[in-house]
């Protein structure tokens, strides 16, 4: 009876040892389950993309400029749609490279979405987002620039964010700029620069010109295109 006795306390120290041990093994393994699930990829925060509050034009002092070379400073040497083109091209007057390094403005207030060295043919490209009051979101583009004065965060409208380039020594100096709806298959990308489907680009002029601040006096919005 004695060493039934015994044995049976053996038995049940080794029977209490077992499951002590098995439930830390049991502990221990799903901890190192749960280690080994994928941790949820934090989301991107969205962009805060502030309303516009109209548009100017990215070149010149005044905010406006029209297309045709009529004095005030700027003409569009190859416009929107002229081969294949889906932007214009913006250059001072008085010709030749003396546009270089003059300051490019935003068209309205936005959110910066990309600001990079786009490669050859591009250079330096900043594309901003603006909000409509019909909450349409569209982008201006600016490109070849010299260099950035913003890379990052909010815009007002007439701020400065770069200056006009040659894209690295790829053309005489001028800005390209284009204007585009979320639809178009470059959005938030440089792009093609050049195609046949102009889908969700829009004429950068046209644009403007119909949604200008409404400070803006309405004489204004009259304006010649690079033909007349
Ligand atoms: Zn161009």
């Amino acid at each position: 009876m004695r060493r039934f006795t015994v044995h049976y306390k053996i038995l049940l120290a080794l029977t209490v040892t077992l499951i002590f041990v098995a439930c830390r093994d049991s502990s221990r393994s799903s901890i190192n389950n749960q280690a080994s699930q994928p941790i949820a990829t934090p989301q991107p925060t969205p962009l805060i993309i502030p309303v516009s509050d109209g548009f100017d034009y990215p070149v010149g002092r005044k905010g406006y400029a029209t297309e045709a070379k009529d004095g005030d400073g700027w003409y569009v040497a190859q416009d929107f749609g002229e081969n294949n083109h889906l932007g214009e091209d913006w250059n001072a007057e008085s010709g030749g490279d003396t546009d270089c390094g003059l300051p490019v403005y935003t068209a309205s207030k936005g959110m910066l979405v990309f600001a990079d060295e786009a490669g050859v043919g591009w250079g330096k490209v900043i594309i901003i987002r603006h909000r409509l009051l019909d909450g349409t979101i569209v982008e201006t583009l600016y490109g070849h620039l010299q260099s950035f004065a913003k890379t990052l965060g909010e815009v007002g409208r007439r701020e400065i964010i770069g200056n006009i380039g040659n894209a690295n020594g790829d053309y005489p100096c001028h800005l390209h700029f284009e204007l585009r709806f979320s639809d178009c298959a470059a959005w938030g990308l440089p792009g093609p620069g050049y195609s046949n489907n102009r889908a969700g680009w829009a004429d950068p002029s046209d644009f403007i010109d119909a949604h200008r601040p409404a400070a803006v006096n309405s004489s204004s919005k009259v304006r010649r295109k690079k033909n007349q």
